[in-house]
């Protein structure tokens, strides 16, 4: 644990009641709290992490990490097939519909909209569930079998299911949303 020496006023972790910038002996009660970044020298430059130090938990900052995860996963296929559908001019509308559709639902998401939540898990559960349904079907297909998109089908399945646990279980994802949504303006 991070604590505030009492003689040097630096934040260090303290091993054996001696502190390890100037070597002054200190008991627990006597240190004081960390201020992190408080003293931190940044030289002016605005602290990027200063809020997610100082205000957030360590779950909602946990939160945070998967919830940014999950935002980048709902849109990554989609937006992958739509790149390469528009690079070979042959677009794929319902893709392209699809890649708006999950963008537009990452950023509410992001920004802590309760519906989001549950739009975000329902949507991901279902793609997770059509994803490996296809899977099978171009399987069982007698068609020249294609291993690749087979593979692709059951990975991205696996990951908008994981999404959709994440979404509707983790409580540290619903804290994350929690304070985001209290620290949003309305717009
Ligand atoms: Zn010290």
């Amino acid at each position: 644990m991070i604590q505030k020496c009492p003689h040097c006023k630096t934040d260090v972790i303290f091993s054996r009641n001696i502190c390890p910038a100037c070597g002054h002996p200190s008991r627990d009660e006597e240190r004081g709290e960390a201020t992190y970044l408080g003293e931190a020298k940044t030289d002016g430059r605005p602290v990027y992490n200063q809020v997610m130090e100082t205000q957030m938990t360590a779950r909602q900052r946990n939160g945070r990490i998967v919830t940014g995860l999950i935002c980048g996963a709902i849109p990554a296929p989609l937006l992958a097939y739509s790149a390469v559908s528009l690079f070979w001019l042959r677009p794929d509308w319902l893709v392209l519909l699809g890649t708006m559709y999950a963008a537009w639902l990452a950023y509410h998401l992001w920004y802590g909209r309760p519906w989001a939540r549950w739009l975000g898990a329902g949507s991901t559960l279902l793609a997770g569930c059509a994803g490996l349904f296809e899977a099978v079907v171009v399987l069982r297909s007698e068609v020249a079998m294609n291993a690749v998109q087979i593979m692709a089908y059951v990975v991205f399945s696996l990951v908008y299911l994981w999404c959709a646990g994440q979404l509707a279980r983790s409580p540290d994802v619903k804290e994350f949303l929690v304070y985001q949504f209290k620290h949003t303006p309305d717009f």
